[in-house]
């Protein structure tokens, strides 16, 4: 069968090549930089080499600088939907736009159409039929107004330029047909390959990197200027004089130049021109064919000491990529210094733009990764929004193995933004792991997406974690059980064969078949493209001295067929290894004793002890010899938050203090064993001890979870919580404890409105030593609807609760933010609404109120029963600072946003037959002050009482911790207060301290 396949697979792909062919697009453009209008005026000339089958009548053109245009395109939407109201709020002058266009061949007026959808696609039509094998010469002026840098990947900061994506092109014409892309910012670019001539006219005193060569006529001039800056920036390094104040932008020169750039095999052209720019330039010889590349580097003055050695990062990836995939074709290969706001780089043709970076490494990772680029991207030329894998999955693999040749020891702290792990020293996580890391972050919690999505299908998140880091392991996953050697020579063949082309994944999948005379069918859909997780596990093991094997058992819990590889382990360190082919359920692998020489020889058999897979779950991999619990890994605690180790069970502890007003000052101790990734199994245990009360109290936690594999629903946590803590009561203090079993289904993690159902039993307890105890028990299912969007965001549940098995009550509670601008300002309207069922009018525990403050005290009745009628928060859900303390304590003017939410207001409108309330925050134009009216609906005896209350809140944390002061309120409210005695003013201030949310972190 694996022959045949494989003869059916060489058939196929000799009759691929046959029938392959591409269209070429030769450009010549003549474009002038006006820096103070920041307008772009050029003309373009394009040569359309038809050499498909078909004949054309039109031709799709992107005109992606319309991107920019305004809140519509597709790239605002996009921007949107992950957070960037850029383009949704814009400023006028930070938009972008490309007019002007007159396409005419031979001197004729071309019709042309915008996309139905796209501004930023047009069709043009060609007024006679484009036969196969034939060639046109379109012509058009155009103009563009470039858009502010920061938005996405086109335009300028002042006069610093980025100009990508910037002139009309036509779109892909292949076998399957057009391909006309609207640009996004997640989802790069296809593009035809042919050759460039571009004439940019700019201030003679820009330097302008860019695409292709510098032609003779304008290189004198220009090689002087450049030279003198490169000596001058040589002179600077040397001084460790960083020049900080040449970061001001000098006057543009009244003198003009034109530079004429031309490159042959490529497939778009960008140029960037600043003129605060120092230059770095040397140059590597490729092994083989002695061809010498000119590396540049173009860099800003303050970030002079950071790219000193930059030119040395181009030299070593270029090098690097050419041994390992291809020769360099080009003559020079650029790095620009973009200094966006925004980290990373982004790759164009011999020229590649870098973000703000921190650190060496991190730059030298960036330029590696982005000079790879010009071979998974540039010579490689596949459809990189349809197949992203193809170039940032290939890519990323080159570039952790370019990171595992030069910088084995690299740990996370040497690339930028990582402090925590900086504070951790020798727990830290070494750099190659990352790509675990960041794909097992999103995979273990179930929210990955299958890796064959095209970019644009991709959630923000898993486009980095799936495209870039899974891929990354999966290739390496696969050069190693293939061996290096093997997946080596079939990545050079890839490029032998493709380069200049559009590779399509089969055609990857073909040769690396062919050069490893195996079926990948496990690898490419049971793997890469699919969101499959691969899982072995080790059951048992039986070394029998008297056998020839060490019999390992082997269970494979994905459905996947995957190579699985066993590690023996002595002394700490790995001396044998052996591959599996994969399998399906279970299997019996044998380990050769005659090379071991005796079992005793090893202390550990484990799956992929280097991690060379992309495991899920690594805590079934560890078998121990002699020990009584042979398959517990190495047990470790680590103080603070740490990154998690895969090879150790971890606990992680943080000590804290708290207070509140019964237990006083609390020590506490946090313990849990779930970070980065989410264990299936993971716990949360606070104990504490409050030196007020002298009691010990706390939250204990366990969650269990379950990831069904349909796509509907996410996770289901089955969940335990016991909560105790002390109460304020007299004679002495009591505690509350609450016991809750809990199931929660998570629907549709990647769907923009996330939706969750809860069922939950809550026993509950209050006691007093000596007094006889208060028991109560709940039943509450809950539909939770939350959408985080950044423009008019919303979240709300709808209740139903049983209590005690009698009566119950049902309640909705809705917020509605309204996003007035970009500054994320909104108004904000909560709704609620809740009625009682079979409720004894006598129950005073169970009610409604309009103000959700920290309840009233417990109190011991004459028959010593304990009596409570004050409590809000009977599930105690919420952290309250002084739960149940007398209203003369400060902490007791806490209130949480539950039932009426009144921010102000003592026992009013309490009532167990029905409640409606509304409440309203509107923004001032500062973050921190707000104004508030809350109404609120309840039976008042005969008729039905209307309240309100208004004043003006503090928000120190939005929504976390704010402050309450009432300005005005209903007169019933007032004469409440006064019947209690709270006169003063600053009693009737209150505050929302709601971090009882942070209990369901690990939810
Ligand atoms: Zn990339």
């Amino acid at each position: 069968m694996f022959r045949n396949l494989l003869l059916v697979l060489t058939s196929l792909s000799f009759f691929s090549v046959q029938a392959y062919w591409q269209q070429k697009v030769d450009f010549k453009i003549d474009v002038r930089l006006d820096d103070r209008a920041h307008v772009l005026s050029a003309n373009e000339e394009i040569t359309y080499i038809n050499n498909s089958p078909d004949t054309l009548s039109s031709i799709y053109f992107h005109l992606w600088p319309n991107a920019y245009s305004g809140s519509n395109t597709a790239l605002a939407k996009q921007l949107l939907s992950q957070g960037e109201t850029a383009l949704h709020y814009y400023y006028d002058e930070d938009l972008g736009k490309i007019d002007s266009l007159n396409f005419k061949i031979d001197g004729q007026v071309l019709n042309w159409n915008y996309h139905p959808d796209h501004r930023d696609i047009a069709l043009v039509e060609l007024r006679s039929e484009l036969l196969p094998g034939d060639s046109i010469l379109i012509s058009t002026p155009f103009r563009v107004n470039l858009p502010q840098s920061l938005i996405s990947r086109l335009g300028h900061d002042e006069q610093a330029y980025q100009i990508t994506q910037w002139f009309p092109k036509p779109a892909v014409y292949d076998e399957q047909g057009w391909h006309p892309y609207p640009y996004l910012d997640q989802g790069e670019f296809y593009a035809e390959f042919g050759s460039f001539e571009v004439n940019i006219t700019l201030p003679s005193n820009y330097l302008v990197a860019a695409t292709g060569d510098m032609t003779t006529s304008s290189k004198n001039a220009e090689h002087d200027f450049l030279s003198k800056k490169v000596k001058k920036t040589k002179l600077f390094l040397d001084e460790g004089d960083f020049p900080i104040a040449y970061s001001d932008f000098p006057a543009s020169s009244d003198k003009l130049k034109t530079l004429t750039f031309k490159q042959e095999n490529i497939h778009d052209f960008a140029w960037f021109a600043d003129k605060r720019w120092l230059v770095n330039h040397d140059y590597v010889t490729l092994p083989g064919s002695f061809k010498r590349v000119d590396t540049w580097s173009f860099f800003l003055p303050h970030n002079a000491k950071l790219w000193s050695e930059s030119t040395d990062y181009i030299n070593k990836s270029v090098l690097f990529y050419s041994e390992e995939v291809g020769g360099y074709p080009y003559q020079h290969c650029t790095a620009v210094d973009g200094d966006l706001g925004v980290g990373g780089g982004m790759e164009y043709p011999n020229v590649t733009i870098i973000g703000s970076v921190e650190q060496p490494l991190e730059l030298e990772q960036v330029i590696m990764h982005e000079v790879g680029h010009n071979w998974f991207y540039g010579m490689l030329g596949s459809d990189e929004r349809t197949y992203p894998w193809m170039d940032e999955g290939v890519n990323s693999y080159f570039e952790r193995k370019y990171i595992m040749v030069f910088h084995p020891e690299a740990k996370f702290s040497s690339i930028a933004g990582l402090n925590i792990a900086r504070l951790l020293k020798d727990n830290e996580p070494l750099l190659t792991q990352y790509y675990w890391l960041a794909y097992a972050y999103e995979a273990s919690r179930g929210k990955d997406q299958p890796g064959g999505f095209s970019a644009d299908q991709f959630h923000e998140e898993n486009y980095a974690s799936v495209v870039y880091a899974k891929s990354a392991m999966l290739f390496n996953y696969l050069a190693e059980y293939l061996g290096v050697g093997v997946f080596d020579k079939a990545m050079k063949t890839y490029f032998k064969e493709w380069k200049f082309k559009h590779p399509k994944p089969q055609d990857l999948r073909l040769i690396l078949e062919k050069e490893s005379g195996q079926d990948l069918t496990w690898f490419f859909e049971g793997l890469l493209l699919s969101d499959t997780k691969v899982d072995h596990g080790i059951v048992s093991v039986n070394g029998k001295e008297d056998s020839a094997f060490v019999k390992v058992l082997v269970k494979n819990y994905s459905e996947v067929s995957a190579p699985v590889k066993l590690d023996l382990i002595r002394n700490d360190s790995v001396i044998y290894s052996y591959w599996f082919d994969g399998f399906k359920d279970k299997k019996v692998l044998l380990i050769p004793t005659a090379e071991i020489g005796h079992v005793n020889n090893i202390d550990v058999i484990e799956i992929d002890h280097n991690h060379v897979t992309p495991d899920m779950n690594r805590e079934n991999n560890y078998y121990e010899f002699g020990v009584l619990f042979p398959k517990m890994e190495p047990f470790e605690s680590t103080f603070l938050l740490s990154i998690l180790k895969q090879d150790k069970t971890q606990v992680f502890y943080v000590p804290f203090l708290a207070y509140n007003a019964t237990d006083k000052l609390q020590l506490g101790l946090v313990m849990y064993n779930s970070l980065l990734t989410e264990k299936r199994m993971r716990y949360l245990i606070m104990p504490t001890y409050g030196y007020g009360s002298s009691r010990l109290g706390g939250v204990y936690k366990g969650i269990y979870s379950f990831y069904p594999k349909t796509r509907k629903l996410t996770k289901v946590n089955l969940s335990f919580e016991y909560k105790r803590n002390a109460l304020p009561t007299s004679p002495r203090n009591g505690y509350f404890d609450k016991l809750e079993p809990k199931v929660t289904f998570v629907l549709n993690k990647n769907k923009p409105t996330k939706h969750k159902f809860t069922l939950r039993y809550s026993a509950t307890k209050m006691f007093v030593p000596e007094f006889s105890t208060l028991k109560n028990e709940y039943l509450t299912a809950t539909y939770n609807v939350k959408n985080k969007r950044v423009v008019h965001p919303f979240a709300g549940s709808a209740n139903a609760q049983v209590i005690n098995g009698r009566h119950g009550k049902v309640w909705v509670d809705f917020i509605q933010k309204f996003t007035l601008d970009r500054e994320e300002n909104t108004i904000d309207v909560r709704l609620f609404g809740g009625v009682f069922f079979g409720q004894k009018a006598t129950d005073l525990t169970h009610r409604f109120r309009l103000n959700a403050g920290n309840g009233a005290n417990a109190v011991i009745s004459s028959g010593g029963d304990v009596v409570n009628r004050g409590m809000t928060d009977y599930l105690y859900d919420e952290v309250y600072l002084a739960r149940f303390h007398s209203s003369t304590n400060f902490l007791s003017q806490q209130v949480s946003t539950k039932d009426g939410g009144f921010r102000t207001g003592l026992f009013l409108g309490a009532n167990n037959s029905w409640m409606t309330s509304i409440n309203v925050t509107v923004p001032s134009p500062t973050k921190y002050v707000s104004v508030f009216a809350d109404g609120g609906l309840y039976p008042g005896g005969e008729k039905v009482a209307f309240v309100y209350a208004g004043g003006i809140q503090l928000n120190i944390i939005k929504d976390v911790l704010e402050v309450y002061f009432p300005f005005t309120f209903s007169p019933s409210i007032r004469s409440n207060y006064e019947a209690v005695g709270l006169n003063q003013y600053a009693q009737k201030i209150k505050f929302l301290f709601n971090v009882g949310q942070y209990y369901n972190a690990l939810d």
